[in-house]
Order: structure tokens, then sequence, then C-alpha cells
């Protein structure tokens, strides 16, 4: 679900989930609601290999706890 930051413009802090590369074995993290609410594949940002293997995900409890500010990946969500 994520952590609504402003009930006002519905707007949350996305959880993070880590992805490996299974040809350059280069982690990236991408946003979890943004991810999952795309229609394009996730591929890895350095060689744009699409065999990419999630390995790690924080959750809403996890990203309440470290208040990660300006370093969160966030979005709008329709009200
Ligand atoms: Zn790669």
């Amino acid at each position: 679900m994520g952590v609504l930051v402003n009930p006002r413009t519905n707007y949350y802090y996305d959880n993070l989930i880590r992805y490996e590369c299974l040809e350059c074995e280069k982690g990236f993290i991408v946003g979890k609601y943004l991810s999952q609410n795309s229609d394009k594949d996730i591929i890895c940002p350095y060689y744009h290999s699409d065999r990419v293997e999630a390995d790690a995900c924080s959750d809403d409890d996890l990203l309440e706890r470290y208040q990660l500010g300006c370093l969160n990946l966030g979005y709008y969500k329709e009200k």
C-alpha cells in the first residue's frame, strides 16, 4: 500500500523493491506501487536486460520507521 504522507493530495511514499540483474549482477531499486501499476517490464538500468529478480522489499512499517524523507519514491493515488 505505502505510507500516506498527505491525505489532502492522496500522496503516498512507495515501498521499495530491490532487484538484482541476472546478467550483470548489479542491484537497483524500484517503487512497488509504481512498478505494479505500470504496463512496462522491469529491466536492468545498466544493460537493459529483462532477466531480473526481486530479492528484497520494504513494508509499510519499515518505511515509517526509517523516515527516508527525500530518498523516498512517492506516488499520487486516485481518490
Ligand atoms: Zn544488468
